[in-house]
C-alpha cells in the first residue's frame, strides 16, 4: 500500500464515522459508534496498524494526516455527545413539566352509609326522652341469648331464632376441657338473635330509671329473600321505672312514628307475642306507600308493622337482678334495616350489604 492510497482510506473512514455519529440517535448508540471507528480495536486502530507495511520514509507523514483526522473525529464525538445529553434533558423536562394551572381532581364526598343514617335519626329522637345508647356485644351465651329471657331450651320460639354457634372464647375453653371436671355444663356460644340480651346486661349494671337503646348486628339461620338477611341490623328501646305502663310505651311510640313518618301518620297497637314480655303488641304505622287505601307493599291491609314491643315480663325483670312488684318496664324493639327501607323507598334489603357504589352514592 502506498501513501496515496492510505490517505484515500483515512479519509474516507473519516466521512463514514463522521455520518454514522451523525445518526447515533441516542448516547448508547453514540458510545457504540466512538468504539467502533476510534476504540482499541476499532477501525482506525487497524488501519494505522497497516502502517509498518509502507516504506520507513513515508511513516511520519502518514503520522500527519491521520493525527488530525482523530482529533477531529475526537471532537465530533464530543460535540454529539454534547447535543444528545440536551436533547435527553429536553425530553425528560417536557415530560415531568408541571402545569400549575391545571384544575385539581374534584374529592369525591362520601356520605353515611341508610342504616347508621338511621340509627342516627333514631337516636336523635329517641335521645330527647332521655335514651341513651347501649352496647352489648354480638357473641353470647345460650343464657343471655335465650334463658334469662324467658325462652328455656325447649321453647318453640327457637326455632324462629336459631343462630349460628360459634366455638367458646379460649378462656372458657380450658375451663370446659380442664382435668378437674367442671361442676356446672359449659355454655353455649352463639351470635346473637336478638339485641335483647342487651337488656339482661343492662339491668344487672345499672339502678333505675334506665332508658337506654342497643343497637347493632344481630344474626338468624335464615333464607336470603328481599326482605329477609342472616346479618340484620336491630335497635332495642327499654325503659325500667318505678310506676312504669303501658301508656308511657304508647305515647313514646307515637311520637317516635310521628318524627320518622309524618306528625299525621295513624297508628295502632296489636296484640302480639313475645317471650320476653307481658302483654306484648306489635306497633303499626299507616301504609307509608298508599296512606291506607291498600297495595301490595301492606299487603292490602293499609298498615304497616315497624316494630314489636310489650311491658318487660316479670321473669326477665327478676333476671335482670331488679324487683318486678317495684318496678316495671316496656320493651321495643325494630329492625334498623327495616325502618331505614320504608324512609328511603329501598325495595330490597340485600341492598345494604351489597357494596354497590351507585345504592351507595345515592343515599
Ligand atoms: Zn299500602
Amino acid at each position: 500500500m502506498d501513501l496515496e492510497a492510505f490517505s484515500s482510506q483515512l479519509t474516507a473512514l473519516r466521512d463514514r464515522a463522521l455520518t454514522a455519529l451523525e445518526d447515533a440517535v441516542d448516547p448508547d448508540a453514540l458510545e457504540e459508534v466512538a468504539s467502533a471507528y476510534l476504540g482499541r480495536k476499532g477501525e482506525l486502530t487497524a488501519l494505522l496498524s497497516g502502517i509498518g507495511a509502507l516504506p520507513a520514509a513515508d511513516r511520519p507523514r502518514v503520522g500527519a494526516l491521520a493525527n488530525p483526522i482523530r482529533q477531529q473525529l475526537d471532537a465530533a464525538v464530543a460535540t454529539r455527545r454534547e447535543r444528545l445529553n440536551s436533547i435527553a434533558l429536553e425530553v425528560r423536562l417536557a415530560q415531568e413539566r408541571i402545569d400549575v394551572t391545571m384544575p385539581g381532581r374534584a374529592l369525591t364526598r362520601g356520605s353515611l352509609h341508610p342504616i347508621p343514617e338511621t340509627y342516627r335519626e333514631i337516636v336523635r329522637v329517641l335521645g330527647r326522652f332521655g335514651f341513651v345508647t347501649f352496647d352489648s356485644p354480638e357473641v353470647e351465651t345460650d343464657e343471655l341469648n335465650f334463658q334469662l329471657l324467658n325462652i328455656p331450651a325447649d321453647h318453640p320460639a327457637r326455632d324462629l331464632w336459631d343462630t349460628i354457634y360459634v366455638e367458646p372464647p379460649a378462656s372458657d375453653a380450658a375451663t370446659a376441657t380442664s382435668l378437674e371436671a367442671p361442676t356446672v355444663e359449659a355454655p353455649r356460644w352463639l351470635l346473637r338473635t336478638h339485641t335483647s340480651p342487651g337488656q339482661i346486661r343492662a339491668m344487672r349494671e345499672m339502678r333505675p330509671p334506665i332508658r337506654l337503646l342497643t343497637p347493632g348486628r344481630c344474626y338468624r339461620h335464615e333464607a336470603v329473600d328481599a326482605s329477609h338477611g342472616f346479618e340484620f341490623f336491630q335497635v332495642e328501646g327499654l325503659m325500667v321505672d318505678e310506676g312504669t305502663t303501658m301508656a308511657h310505651l304508647r305515647g313514646l311510640l307515637d311520637e317516635f312514628a310521628h318524627a320518622l313518618f309524618g306528625a299525621e301518620r295513624p297508628t295502632r297497637f296489636r296484640p302480639g307475642y313475645y317471650p320476653f314480655t307481658e302483654p306484648s303488641v306489635a306497633f303499626d304505622i299507616q301504609c307509608v306507600v298508599c296512606d291506607g287505601s291498600g297495595c301490595s307493599a301492606c299487603g292490602r291491609s293499609g298498615w304497616m308493622t315497624i316494630l314489636g314491643a310489650g311491658m318487660v315480663h316479670p321473669v326477665v325483670m327478676r333476671n335482670g337482678g331488679l324487683d318486678p312488684e317495684r318496678y316495671q318496664g316496656f320493651a321495643f324493639g325494630m329492625g334498623i334495616d327495616r325502618i331505614a327501607m320504608l324512609r328511603h323507598g329501598i325495595p330490597d334489603l340485600r341492598a345494604f350489604l351489597a357494596d354497590d357504589l351507585r345504592f351507595l352514592e345515592r343515599s
